[in-house]
Parts: C-alpha cells; structure tokens; sequence
C-alpha cells in the first residue's frame, strides 16, 4: 500500500462494478489528482454469465477472469478484504491475503462488493452443496460431474453408480437453468467416451419454489425452456424446495427422495453480508441504500452500485412503480459503474451528479450448444427468439460484453476451436490435491521393523 498526499478513491471490490468504475475513474481522471485503491480477495475480475459455459468447458476457466493489475495499471490493486469502515477517520480496514489487517485512509468510497448465494438452514446443505457464483466452483462443478461418471463406469454397486449418475439442481434463475442446461450437454457429449454410461442412466433433477424457470425472460420463453429441457431428460419440479440433502440423500417436498452425490444451489443472491459492518445505511433486504444518483443515502463522499446496492429503478418509477428498483444484473452493473465513475469525478471537482437510468434491453440464456432463448427489447417492442437463433444472440452478446478485447479474443478463439476438436471431457479433480502423490513419493521412509534373533524370537512365543 502506497502511503499518498493525493486524495485517495478507495473501491471495495474488483468485481463488474469495480472494475469498470475504476477503469473510469482512471480514464477521466487529470495527472496526479488522485490515488485509486482497488481492493478484492481475488486478483481478477470474474464473468459471471460465463461460468456455466466454463462449468461445460465450452471455455476456458482462465479466459473468463481478468486479472485486475493487467487491466488496471495505473490502479493500486491490493489482494485482500475490506473488513471494516470507519467513517468519521474515513479509514478502511483491510484483511490481505496474508498478515497483519491495516488501516488504509481514503477520501472518497466505492460499495461494489456484490452478492453471495442466499440460503437457507436446510440439513446438510452447506456440506454437501456447491454454489455457482465464482470460477473455482465452476472448475470444481465440472471436475466433479465428469468424476461421477468415471465413478459410475468403473463400480460394480448399483447404488453408488445410482448416486453418482444423480444430479440435483436448486434454483431455475437463469444461473440454474443455464447452468443444468450447459452441464446435462456436457455430460451427454462425454457419455459417448464411456462404456458403461448412457445418458438414460443419468438423472438430471432441477427445483425451484417458484412456479415457473427463467423468469428474466418473461413467461412465454420460460415455458419454452422449461419444455425444452424436459425434452432433453431433465426433471423439473416447480413450486417445490428441497427440505434436506444430509449424506446426499436429498428429500424434496413434494415428497421426492433420492440419493446424489451433486447438489448445486443456484437458489438466487442476497447482498454481500459484510456491508452490515460498514455502518452504511440498509434496505430491508441488506443492499446499501443509494439515490438515483449512485450516492450512499445521507452522504457526498460515498457511492455505491450493482448486486450489493438498492438503486432506484427510473424507468419503472416514471412508468408508474413507485418501488421500482433495479435487479441484480450484469446489464446495470456495467451501466452503473460508468455513472458511478463520472460522479466520483464530478464529486471530486465539485460538480453536480447525473442520475442513473436504464431501460431493460431484453435478457439472453444459453442452455447448452446450439440451444438458448433470448428477449431482445427494441423500443415497445419484445422479440423473443429460442433454439439456436438465441444461442447465437447469447454468445454475440457475451463474447462482446467480456471486458477487454484480450479476453474476447480468447473467448471467440476458445468456441471456434471446440467447433473443430470437440469439447474437452478430461477430468482433473486431482488438480485440488496437487501435493498428494509427491507427498506420497517423498514422506519419510517407515523405520523398518527390527529384525529378531532366534533367541528372541523363542523369548517373545
Ligand atoms: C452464474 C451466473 C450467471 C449470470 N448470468 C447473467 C446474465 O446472463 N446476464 C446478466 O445481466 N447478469 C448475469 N449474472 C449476474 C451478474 O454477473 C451480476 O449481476 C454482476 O456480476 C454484479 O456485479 P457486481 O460488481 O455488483 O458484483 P461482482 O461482479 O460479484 O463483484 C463483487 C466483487 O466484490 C469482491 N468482494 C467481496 N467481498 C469483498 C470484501 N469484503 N472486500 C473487497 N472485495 C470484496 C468479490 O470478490 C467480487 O470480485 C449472472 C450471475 C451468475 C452468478
């Protein structure tokens, strides 16, 4: 950490808000006229509507970060947490990736810490569940699911095979419903290349409370991917929840049991619970408080935007909803931290705040190669598109969307490889215990048992 006489932006979180907020912030900024402090546990931004494409190795885990000091060189970037804000020292407290927490002074904050999957106290699931909201639960899906098939190839107990060929999904949001559409094709493509698995012996179960899946792309195009899915073998069970999964032994309530050894909660996000440390102003459901103008209710020095911030939705509100607030997604995230980064400047020099307003321009799913749906909003109009068109419209759109040209590239390069060579199936789940058969090779030598002499020997029978 840089000791500075400028004044300092400190953003909390590398994330979509972050980084683009800095990028910003950097890119308006004067010479000199101040520092910009990026701090986040992880070195890299993640792409989040990519990780079920990742969980499918369609791409690559690597091209779907971004590392923040590559793309942020005249940021300082610190790995690490923000733990606490004292706002009347304004003095964040940091937690880095290793040593002592410290004190880092600033004089103007960015809330962009985003959200975690919201749960719920269900026995068994913070053992046996894997969530889907970063890159490394994205490789573990994937390492994991392409594991049960080589356990099931290989055993002869039925119910293992049984356990392991079953695959449990919570939540039918658009990370569920991508996420089981991506996987379920993976695992069709990779049942070719194993003898003693079809994909009629795979279950492929999806849950969710509500009564329909993919609500971001209205009701018509849900039904479509829900038809669709169950076209491909997937079971799908609406206005339900899942009561307990202790030991993989998963009790639905509607009265459904069955044995998995996969469970992934994709039952939605709730803001980032360290904000209840920050001494910020709440909304009832945990999200900052802002005005339409980005800034932190009851302040001029602090903004925040994205999954973890209550923004005024003014398109909605004008359109006659008073309690419109903005959803959770990439589409405002990126919007807002442009906003959020003018007004940083404009803070700075004294200038007045422009408010935040963006109409909803339509929603785009991929559930696994070739199949997707996809609502486009042009003026008054919805054009709903499904099958391979929507694919198309979701790739375009993400491909493009990837900050940076870099990982674009690397993106599109990684699809038009796969469209030559096939998906890889490799699993590497030996990859979370690196050390292990090293370990093995290089542990000291048991001491050999001693040798006895014959009188000995007659002593000890
Ligand atoms: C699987 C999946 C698919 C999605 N698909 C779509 C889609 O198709 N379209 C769409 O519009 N949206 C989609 N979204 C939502 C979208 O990705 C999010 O809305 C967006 O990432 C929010 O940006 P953010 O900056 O608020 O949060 P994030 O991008 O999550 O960034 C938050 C950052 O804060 C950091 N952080 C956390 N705690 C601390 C701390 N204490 N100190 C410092 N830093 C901290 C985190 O490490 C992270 O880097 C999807 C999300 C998921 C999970």
């Amino acid at each position: 950490m840089s000791t500075t006489e400028r004044p300092r932006i400190l953003v909390v979180g590398g994330g979509y808000v972050g980084l683009y907020a800095a990028r910003r912030i950097l890119k308006k900024m004067r010479y000199g006229e101040a520092t910009v402090t990026v701090v986040d546990p992880r070195s890299y931004m993640t792409y989040q509507p990519f990780l079920p494409e990742a969980a499918a190795g369609s791409i690559s885990p690597r091209h779907v970060v971004v590392p923040l000091r590559r793309v942020l060189p005249k940021a300082e970037v610190l790995t690490g947490r923000v733990t606490t804000i004292d706002q009347d020292r304004k003095v964040a407290t940091v937690a880095p990736i290793v040593g002592e927490t410290y004190e880092l002074p600033f004089d103007y904050l960015v809330i962009a810490m985003g959200a975690v999957s919201r749960t719920f106290p269900i026995p068994g699931l913070a053992e046996q569940g894997i969530g889907m909201k970063g890159i490394e639960e994205s490789i573990g899906l994937r390492n994991h699911v392409l594991e049960q098939l080589d356990k099931a190839d290989s055993t002869t107990d039925e119910a293992v095979r049984r356990k392991a060929l079953t695959f449990v999904f919570v939540g039918g949001g658009f990370a569920g419903a991508e996420t089981i559409g991506e996987v379920e094709d993976m695992a069709r493509d990779a049942a070719k290349y194993y003898t003693n698995v079809k994909r009629e012996d795979m279950r492929f179960i999806l849950v969710d409370a509500a009564d329909k899946i993919l609500p971001e792309v209205g009701p018509k195009l849900g039904a479509y991917g829900k038809e669709h899915l169950e076209g491909r073998g997937v079971e799908i069970y609406l206005s339900t929840s899942m009561d307990s999964c202790v030991d993989g032994h998963v009790v639905l309530k509607n009265g459904l049991e069955v044995d998995s050894s996969t469970i992934v909660w994709t039952a939605g996000v709730k803001p980032n619970p360290a904000l209840a440390r920050f001494g910020l102003p709440l909304g009832p459901r945990g999200h900052v408080d802002t005005s339409e103008k980005l800034q932190v209710q009851g302040t001029d020095y602090i903004w925040a935007a994205g999954d973890n911030a209550q923004v005024p939705d003014l398109v909605g509100r004008k359109a006659g909803n008073p309690n419109a607030w903005c959803p959770p997604n990439a589409q405002h995230a990126l919007r807002q931290a442009k906003v959020l980064g003018d007004n940083v400047i404009s803070g700075m020099r004294g200038f007045p705040q422009k408010e935040y307003s963006h109409a909803n321009k339509g929603a785009v799913a991929g559930l696994g190669l070739h199949k997707g749906v996809a609502m486009i909003v042009v003026g008054k109009v919805k054009i709903k598109l499904k099958g391979r068109l929507a694919w198309y419209m979701h790739r375009g759109y993400h491909g493009m969307a990837m900050p940076t040209w870099n990982r674009k590239i690397r993106v599109f390069a990684d699809w038009t490889l796969a469209m030559f060579l096939k998906r890889e199936v490799v699993s590497l789940g030996a990859m979370e215990t690196p050390r292990e058969e090293f370990y093995e090779a290089a542990k000291p030598a048991p001491a050999p048992a001693a040798v006895k002499t014959e009188g000995e020997k007659a002593r000890a029978s």
